[in-house]
């Protein structure tokens, strides 16, 4: 049988890690994959220089993953059409704000044959309407799309500490995410399956929204029992509104998977969310400008979702129903106060 061809859409800080990973189980598995695979880099300046050449001659994501070698059969290139090129097996891992015009780049550029996975954490809002990113892709592309998430912390999984993440797979297609979890399943990052991608795509987007509210916490110096308490109710709102909207989400994804629970605790104590959320809090600052300040180029996406999730639920007349996320949106982006984030859970 001929052997896959991996593509890599995207390189941030995730991306990156995850490079690192896909490309060594390219090697691992030689007789199932070929071993180069091409990372599209959005191109920027880096120390002078194309970050596209840095990676190439360094093995290393300088501005986006620092410190961290990447294989060497891992090759930067600044155009997602010339990184899909050919590759059967497509990963996105883009921040989500990226993925509609990324999509419309690669439409009629990719593989007949192509299967996607998608690794973002966020959710599409438009004319009221919701969708999960393993949809757009679908729907844009034309091949079919599984998603991955999971209590992944990039730069602990790029320096192989122990993590589990979660495939989610759609109806019929166990074969298909049995490929993708060879690519990316090592001793140190152990892959599970479930079928629920619209389950698994929900919560990685979701739990953004809580670790906003979680950071908040942290800059009101409340404790973990507060934060405990937040993310308790956390859970039940990004469950809820999962089973509200989208149909056949299952339960377990949300209390069992590391896509579930398990991301959110992370998120909640070790995210970017998180932190900005808590300098929110204690500078007054806005989330744009502390996003500059804060994440050198890297991109927050909790508190673009707690803003598009409420554009949605007002949209539907529902916004009443999710307290927390009504309350998060109003600290956000309304003037709210952040002491009242539990007046009204
Ligand atoms: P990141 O936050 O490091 O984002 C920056 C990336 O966006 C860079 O590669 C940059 O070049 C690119 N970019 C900037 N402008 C662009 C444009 N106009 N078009 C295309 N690309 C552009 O990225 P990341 O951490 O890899 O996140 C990607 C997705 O993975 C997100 O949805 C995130 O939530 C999710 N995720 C992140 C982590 C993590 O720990 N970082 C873990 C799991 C999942
Ligand atoms: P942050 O984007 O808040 O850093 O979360 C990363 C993540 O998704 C961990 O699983």
């Amino acid at each position: 049988a001929q052997r896959h061809k991996l593509a890599i859409i995207g390189s941030g800080n995730w991306g990156s890690a995850i490079a690192k990973i896909a490309g060594k189980n390219m090697r691992r598995y030689p007789d199932l994959f070929e071993e180069q695979v091409k990372m599209y880099v959005h191109e920027e300046t880096v120390e002078g220089q194309p970050l596209t050449k840095l990676i190439n001659e360094r093995h290393e994501n300088v501005k986006y993953l620092p410190g961290v070698k990447l294989p060497e059969n891992i090759v930067a290139v600044p155009s997602a059409v010339e990184a899909a090129k050919g590759a059967d097996l497509l990963i996105f891992v883009l921040p989500h704000q990226f993925i509609p015009s990324v999509c419309q780049e690669l439409k009629g550029h990719i593989s007949s044959d192509a299967r996607a996975i998608s690794m973002i954490k966020g959710v599409e809002v438009k004319n009221g309407n919701i969708r999960i990113f393993a949809d757009v892709i679908e729907e844009i592309l034309g091949c079919k799309c599984s998603a991955l998430s999971g209590a992944n912390i990039a730069n602990e999984v790029a320096q192989d500490k122990f993590s589990e993440t979660t495939i989610g797979y759609r109806e019929g297609d166990l074969a298909q995410a049995e490929v993708f979890h060879k690519v990316f399943d090592t001793p140190t990052f152990r892959v599970g399956m479930i079928e629920d991608v619209a389950g698994v795509s929900l919560c990685g987007a979701l739990k953004n929204v809580v670790a906003i509210a979680a950071g908040f916490t942290d800059g009101l110096g409340w404790g973990d029992n507060a934060k405990a308490a937040v993310m308790r109710i956390g859970l039940m709102e990004m469950k809820h509104f999962a089973e509200e909207f989208f149909d056949g989400v299952k339960p377990e994804t949300f209390t069992e998977t590391s896509a579930g629970i398990a991301d959110l605790i992370t998120t909640c104590f070790g995210g970017r969310n998180r932190k900005c959320a808590e300098a929110f809090v204690k500078t007054g600052k806005s989330f744009e400008t502390l996003e500059k300040e804060l994440l050198n180029g890297q991109k927050l996406q909790g508190s673009e979702t707690a803003r598009e999730i409420h554009n949605f639920l007002k949209a539907r007349g529902k916004v009443d129903d999710y307290p927390l996320f009504k309350a998060v949106h109003a600290i956000a982006f309304e003037g709210g106060i952040a002491k009242e984030l539990t007046s009204k859970l």
